[in-house]
């Protein structure tokens, strides 16, 4: 095991902000810290880099006690949101920065600093514009920048705080795909935080999902979405439907209509709430076992057509369909909704 967080706990005043946090890394291993926002990730990260003290826990590498660690040497590379280039040097000198920071006895030739800002502008896919100032570069290239100034210090563990948070959906989507070939060619032990669900699936060998700073699930993609361990779970990791229900018999009864449960079963009988997603209903024409609607608006632009509907209730619900279904409805359709199968969690 190459990076053990044990029962970190932290608090602000009497705030906590992290309780009994544990987790590890293998060597090379892409996590994935995922939160909502004030969830704690932030301090999580901050407590490993040596930013801030741990209340109480550990957390080893290799073992070695990383927290007795002096932060410079904890061989720790972290890019931050908010961790702005400085903007009067040029991204060479930015890269150069900590390289030529260090005491003179371990500094490096001013001729090998220049050979190593080359060889990471190149990893960073920047080659040719060393001489650029911030101001010059895009905001995706200065991330990169960012990404290559942490390199430079050859660290052991890369700690990324939502390093796209400021960017565009497009060059985020962009840069993902780049960060995890980086990650292959680089083979650091890193963690990535965000709060953008399909971020964290997509890039990460596992995500560990916090919730008001304790950990809720840990695990591959697959296992968070495929077997979530919470509704919390359940909810942030896509689109969540809720509805009242009764369960029966081990089958949740939904307006007449009885839904096979998925997952865990809930001990007991009695009133409880469904979890679904958009996609999970089967759409009938008419008036059937399920929930009643109408059909407010068809909506075909996409890779699924969407149905905005009214429940009788009152409730709007927009569920996902294939084009073909969606083709055969129109506005003012009165229609039948029914899962095909929920969660439900006691
Ligand atoms: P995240 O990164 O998941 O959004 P943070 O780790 O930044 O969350 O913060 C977790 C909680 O701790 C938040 O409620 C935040 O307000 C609080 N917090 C963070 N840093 C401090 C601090 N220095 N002083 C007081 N409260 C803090
Ligand atoms: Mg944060």
């Amino acid at each position: 095991m190459s990076l053990d967080i044990s029962n970190i706990a932290k608090s602000f005043g009497r705030f906590p902000a992290l309780q009994d946090v544990s987790l590890f890394a293998e060597d090379g291993e892409f996590l994935a810290l995922l939160g909502p926002s004030g969830s704690g990730k932030t301090t999580l990260l901050r407590v490993i880099a040596g930013l801030e003290t741990a209340d109480q826990g550990s957390v080893r590498f290799r073992d070695e006690n990383l927290l007795a660690k002096p932060v410079r040497e904890r061989g720790i590379g972290f890019v931050f949101q908010h961790y702005a280039l400085f903007r009067h040097m040029s991204a060479a000198q930015n890269i150069a920065f900590g390289m030529r920071s260090k005491p003179r006895a371990v500094r490096a030739s001013e001729a090998a600093i220049k050979a190593k800002v080359e060889e990471l502008l190149a990893l960073v896919q920047l080659e040719g514009l060393g001489g650029r100032y911030p101001s010059q570069l895009s905001g995706g290239q200065r991330q990169r920048v960012a990404l290559a100034r942490a390199l430079a210090i050859e660290p052991k563990i890369l700690l990324l705080d939502e390093p796209f948070g400021a960017l565009d959906a497009k060059v985020r989507r962009e840069l993902r795909r780049w960060l995890r070939d980086l990650h292959e060619r680089t083979g650091l032990t890193t963690i990535f935080v965000t709060h953008d669900q399909e971020e964290a699936l997509e890039l990460a060998d596992r995500v560990a999902l916090l919730k008001d700073g304790a950990l809720e699930q840990v695990g591959t993609p697959e296992e968070l979405y495929h077997e979530p361990a919470s509704a919390f779970v359940f909810d942030f990791l896509g689109d969540s439907v809720q509805l009242p229900c009764t369960v029966e018999g081990g089958i949740a009864i939904i307006a007449g209509a009885g839904v096979p449960i998925v997952g865990a079963r809930p001990e007991g009988n009695g009133a409880a709430v469904a979890h679904l997603r958009p996609d999970g209903f089967s759409v009938a024409s008419g008036e059937g076992a399920g929930l009643a609607a109408r059909v407010r608006n068809v909506l075909l632009a996409g890779p699924d057509a969407r149905l905005d509907c009214v429940l009788d209730s009152g409730e709007a619900l927009e569920v996902r369909v294939d084009h073909a279904e969606a083709g055969k409805l129109s506005p003012k359709d009165r229609v039948t909704l029914t899962p095909k199968a929920v969660r439900v969690w006691s």
